[in-house]
Order: structure tokens, then sequence, then C-alpha cells
């Protein structure tokens, strides 16, 4: 069974200012996406993590037997799109976001299990806030039932024949999706939801970067 990770890390971070984007941020000294790429070679599972990054970075970075550095796209869809190309051969595809250094084998395979007997799965964590819908004034225009909400993590995994499709259909009728899972359950895939980890942040402002610091702390001491 091959597997193949795609890492979109071409996006500018914005969210979290400063100059560097946030997958390039410094985490327990080494930057957020070496963490990500160094934690799937680990996994003898993964034969080959692909990672789309802005096209002036390319020429600074070098292809290893494992690891394949490809130009990145306007969005984070473009971005996998474009790391698509070199998945060929693979069975199950895995996205992964490069801002989320703290996932856990355990729930990676997991949710490849999962992939692997119904299509696509996803992991979700039960959404802990009240979330509103905002009018353009910023006054709020009603209420989401929570109990109906998940907030999607990844790594998320899929047949590779599934991804395909629906990023070529994604792609054919102009629709751009913030997540992958989002997009199958779209065109009509059944994506099984996998119990998320509430430590897997997705690092989007300066404070989060402070969080998982202390997490690799912890885990460090631990190991
Ligand atoms: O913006 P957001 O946090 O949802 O981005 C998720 C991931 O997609 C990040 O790892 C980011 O680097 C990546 N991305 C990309 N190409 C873009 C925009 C975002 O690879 N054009």
């Amino acid at each position: 069974m091959s597997i193949v990770v795609i890492i979109p890390a071409a996006g500018t971070g914005s969210r979290f200012g400063g100059q560097i984007p946030k997958q390039f941020q410094p985490l327990a000294g080494k930057p957020l996406i070496q963490h990500v790429i160094e934690r799937f070679l680990l996994d003898e599972a993964v034969s080959r993590v692909v990672v789309p990054v802005a096209e002036l970075l390319l020429s600074s970075v070098k292809n290893s037997e494992r690891v394949v550095f490809v130009g990145g796209g306007q969005t984070r869809q473009e971005s996998v799109i474009r790391g698509l190309a070199e998945t060929e051969g693979a069975e199950l595809i895995a996205v992964h976001d490069a801002a989320r250094p703290l996932f856990t084998t355990e729930l990676f395979h997991a949710v490849l299990d999962a992939a692997r007997e119904l299509g696509a799965a996803v992991p979700i964590v039960p959404v802990t806030d009240t979330i509103h819908v905002m009018n353009d004034d910023a006054t709020v225009k009603q209420t989401l039932d929570r109990a109906m909400l998940g907030a999607a993590q990844t790594p998320q995994c899929f047949r590779a024949e599934i991804l395909r499709d629906v990023l070529a259909r994604a792609q054919a009728e102009g629709v751009e999706g913030t997540d992958e899972a989002g997009l199958a359950a779209r065109f009509g895939y059944s994506v099984k939801a996998v119990p998320g980890d509430p430590r897997n942040l997705k690092i989007t402002l300066p404070e989060d970067l402070e969080l998982a610091e202390s997490y690799v702390r912890q885990w460090s001491s631990q190991a």
C-alpha cells in the first residue's frame, strides 16, 4: 500500500503577521514545516512527502529520495492540485497543513485506516465555542446549532482516485474549498469523521506558537 502525503506550504500566513510565513516560524529550534516533514518521514508507511512551496523558494530547497518540493498555487486548493502531480502510484493520499506540527502518528494511522476502509476520512474535534453567523455591520445575525458542528483538522486521508476526482471536479466547476474533506462531501463522497486531537492545533496566531512550544517541551521531557 503506497501512501503519499501532500503538505501545502505555499501560504503567506497573513493572519500570523510578520515577515516570515507561519510555516517557516521556528518551533523548538527548527521551522514548523521541518517538524511536520520529519515526523512523516519517521513513519515507514509513508513512501513520499510532497511539499508545494512558493515558487520563489524552489531554488533554495533540495529534493531527496522521499521528499519532493513543487511550486504551489494561489490558494491552498491549487497548491494541493499541484502536489497531486507527484503522487503517481499512490493508493492513499494524505493532505496535512504545514502549520500543524503536533499531530500524532496514532491520529494519522486512525485516519488512514478509515480512508482505506471507507474512501475518505477527516479528524474532527467538537466545537466548544458558540458560533454565530455575523452581519456586515459586526452584529450577530444567527446562532448555529453547536451540536451539529465539527472542527476539521488534518491529516485528511483519501483513496487516491477519490481525491483526484474531487479536485478535478472542484477545478472544473470553479469551487474553492478550505479543505479536501469538505470538497469530497460536496461531491457526494461519504467522509468518515475520526476523533481529532485538541492538541493538534493549527498555528495561526503568534500565541499559538507559545502553546505549541509548551507541548513540545512536555513531549521531549516525557521521551
Ligand atoms: O490559510 P490556511 O491556514 O487555511 O492554510 C492552510 C495551509 O495551506 C497552510 O499550510 C498554507 O501554507 C497552505 N497554503 C498553500 N498555498 C496557498 C495558501 C495556503 O499551500 N496559496
